[in-house]
């Protein structure tokens, strides 16, 4: 067996890559440092690989942005927009395309898979396609040159590509693989001709659920792409999910398949028993976790590998991740703060490449060689477990006794609609808002001084306070009928609550790209989550105390606390999420017990975590809504439970929408109006709903008539009883000028709608 990588996080140990760019993008470095800066890290990537004497090392996977974008710029697929020439697109164009310019919008952006990076989403027909520049073949010579390495160049795959591009109808797919396919034919050739044995084709498409239609057209590709480059081995590689059509994808015409069998639900072992392998084909095994930040169960991979072992033979097997290490943070050496049980359980990806050494070695018989190794990590492992916070009985209790907890309200949502009716006496059309008000650097920089301890727990509460009140005048003299506090004592939704409950750890270096620069340091979700004391109670009683209207509470729910943490890998995330949503329960209860007799809960990336195969969603949104409602079941009829969701696609999970039981929510809707306000005319929702009368997005400041046409719309499909009025998501990264201004606008157009219903 021999061991393998296939892609390296970019942004270095110390996020230089971001600052790079960002310092490139602000005029602050020249063309040139600039590239020899990110030169360096890129040199540096892969010198982490070869040191630790991984043997099959990816080149090209290094990007100046997206790997994507990469992709496009290299077959010269350009939006015409950006007025390009032809060539290889400059490095203005190039970041143009990703982040727009005075002339023209960027490209957009959206999810690669299942994971929390973003891709630029490349926009074909607008330039005639053509290899500009072979980036492969400069990355494979750099590698050589300099460090003596025999890279293996990634590509991204031709179906994938084009089932990830936009700008042509489903009846234009073979005319554009007849377009493409001699550009990729060129790469690989020129690769051959230098003299690169094998390449790396990415194709994750092939983990998704695909029709005969798409395998006909895979076969197609991948049969013209071998006798292309006949010298060349392709390593088709799949990850994210198990393959559907193995005997269809393992029986193509290249010389190896990459499978995940980590993410793959243990259907791609199944599929390799029952069918076997081909004999001439080299399997790569992700049998590491490329998406978990965890040390591996060494024993268990063993025994995977050798279970793998008895269908293919061992010198045609390569272990590897089970996907590109972009996903995770680049070393957990830095993290010395950490608790010591909890560090010693991390893998990010320098230590999974060390794993996939140690793997490599014990599975070629030197079990004995690396028994001391071995023997550490399980001992890491389960110091974890025996760990404190790994044993919370008061949490592993409730657990147990899940079934007998409330998981729905006492009453059904008619009668609390007119409990809470009574209660509140609303106007028809009420106005609220998503939560947040702007985060101004003077909130931050407060937040800074307090946290760095220049400013006592006392000052930053006066501080907090203050900025409470500024906001509940705002909102009274706006006329708005529900408030809010303002949320300006978070940072970020999740790591808020992160920070308050057990179970939850932060990490000093753990980032991850998410798109471009940015960069996202999940928490770790790594014991049992308990709730501690009251998280959002004194803001949110202080808010109410400074009014007659009423203050939403403001909760993070338990699945969007999952979907953006790094999760223990010893429970499911259905049980993982059940901890937070009882946790939460504690605090829906201690706000309802202060007196707060409305409570948002925001579920923004319920949609992120949906599988990736149509038939998993059902299972996985069963147990999603039954953790959103373990949280908000328990109060009374009169109070009011809020939602919102930051994704306008919802006509494929209404029936989860209607089930989570929500009294009010809210989703955002601006960007594409037409398609949500179409989706009530097949689906009916009776309860109350609010659809972003405007988008919080942009600093333009939307008129009162657009908002009134908004409402119109709405109101075509939609009851005036039934509808709020709110913007699309919180304020915190608009202006305190830019909010106010729309907020006026948005009451006034509701005045006039009120009018009108
Ligand atoms: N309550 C949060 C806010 O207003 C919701 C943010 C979100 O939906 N992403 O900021
Ligand atoms: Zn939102």
């Amino acid at each position: 067996m021999r061991s393998g990588n296939l892609g390296y996080p970019r942004i270095g140990n110390n996020r230089q890559w971001k600052k790079a760019l960002e310092a490139f993008w602000a005029g602050k470095l020249d063309e040139e440092t600039f590239h020899a800066e990110l030169k360096a890290i890129r040199l540096g990537n892969l010198k982490a690989q070869q040191e630790r004497g991984i043997e099959i090392i990816p080149v090209g996977d290094f990007t100046y942005y997206d790997h994507i974008l990469d992709t496009a710029a290299m077959f010269g697929i350009i939006p015409e927009r950006f007025y390009y020439e032809g060539g290889e697109p400059s490095l203005s164009v190039y970041y143009a395309i990703a982040r727009g310019n005075r002339e023209a919008t960027a490209s957009e952006m959206t999810k690669w898979f299942n994971t929390n990076y973003h891709y630029i989403v490349p926009e074909l027909g607008q330039s005639e396609p053509q290899l500009t520049r072979n980036r492969l073949l400069d990355a494979y010579r750099e590698a050589k040159s300099e460090l003596g390495i025999e890279g293996r160049p990634v590509l991204v795959g031709l179906y994938t590509f084009l089932k990830l591009s936009k700008g042509y109808s489903p009846d234009q797919l073979d005319a554009w693989i007849d377009r493409l396919l001699p550009l990729y034919s060129q790469v690989l050739r020129e690769l051959e001709a230098e003299g690169v044995q094998w390449v790396q084709v990415d194709e994750p498409i092939l983990a998704t659920t695909l029709g005969e239609e798409d395998l006909a057209h895979v076969a197609r590709i991948y049969d013209y792409l071998a006798s292309a480059a006949p010298g060349i081995k392709l390593q088709l590689q799949t990850y994210f999910e198990a393959v559907d059509h193995y005997e269809a994808v393992v029986s193509l015409p290249v010389h190896g398949i990459g499978l995940d069998f980590v993410h793959d639900g243990g259907r791609n072992l199944q599929s390799l028993h029952q069918h076997g392998f081909p004999e001439d084909k080299v399997l790569g095994a992700g049998v590491i976790d490329g998406r978990g930040i965890w040390k591996a169960d060494l024993q268990s991979k063993l025994d995977v590998l050798k279970t793998i072992a008895e269908a293919v033979h061992p010198d045609r097997i390569v272990v590897q991740p089970s996907n590109s290490l972009l996903h995770v943070p680049v070393s957990a050496a830095q993290e010395t703060a950490l608790e010591p049980a909890l560090r010693g359980a991390l893998a990010f990806a320098d230590e999974k490449l060390e794993e996939i050494v140690l793997l490599t070695k014990a599975a070629q018989g030197g079990a004995v060689a690396v028994a001391a190794e071995l023997a550490a990590s399980k001992l890491s492992r389960e110091a974890l477990q025996q760990s404190e916070s790994r044993n919370r009985t008061l949490v592993h209790q409730r657990i147990a006794g899940l079934a007998s907890q409330p998981s729905s309200r006492p009453s059904n949502s008619n009668v609390r609609r007119d409990v809470q009716q009574k209660r509140w006496n609303l106007p028809l059309l009420p106005t609220t808002t998503i939560g947040s008000f702007p985060q101004t650097p003077e909130v931050r920089s407060a937040r800074l001084k307090w946290r760095k301890g220049e400013w006592s727990e006392a000052q930053y509460e006066t501080f907090i306070k203050e900025q409470i009140k500024i906001w509940i005048d705002v909102q009274s003299e706006l006329g708005l009928d529900v408030f809010v506090h303002g949320e300006f004592e978070r940072t970020d939704m999740v790591e808020f609550f992160g920070e308050k409950l057990d179970g939850f750890a932060f990490t000093a270096n753990g980032w991850v790209q998410s798109y471009g620069s940015r960069c996202v340091k999940p928490p770790i979700i790594y014991g049992d989550v308990e709730f501690t004391s009251p998280m959002t109670v004194a803001e949110t009683v202080y808010a109410q105390s400074l009014t007659q209207a009423p203050v939403k509470g403001m909760l993070t729910g338990p699945i969007t606390i999952l979907n953006w943490s790094f999760v223990r890998d010893d429970k499911s995330r259905e049980e993982v999420a059940y901890q937070i949503a009882l946790a939460l329960r504690d605090e829906v209860e201690a706000l309802e017990a202060a007196g707060i007799g409305m409570i948002q809960v925001d579920e923004p990336a319920m949609r992120e975590g949906l599988p990736l195969k149509r038939e998993q969603w059902a299972g996985y949104l069963e147990w999603a809504v039954r953790a959103f409602k373990l949280s908000t079941s328990t109060v009374k009829d009169e109070t009011q439970i809020h939602t919102h969701m930051c994704y306008c696609e919802f006509h494929d999970m209404i029936d989860s929408i209607r089930a989570l039981d929500a009294d009010v929510i809210s989703i955002e809707t601006s960007r594409s109006h037409g398609e949500l306000v179409g989706s009530f005319e097949e689906h009916t929702y009776d309860k109350g709903i609010g659809l972003g009368v405007y988008d919080i997005h942009s600093p333009r400041l939307p008129s009162v008539e657009e908002m009134g046409s908004m409402i119109d719309r709405a109101l075509r499909v939609l009851s005036p009883e039934q509808f709020w009025i709110n913007p699309d998501c919180g304020l915190k990264t608009r202006k305190y000028d830019e909010t106010v201004a729309a907020l006026r606008n948005m009451v006034q157009a509701t005045e006039r709608a009120r009018k009108k219903y």
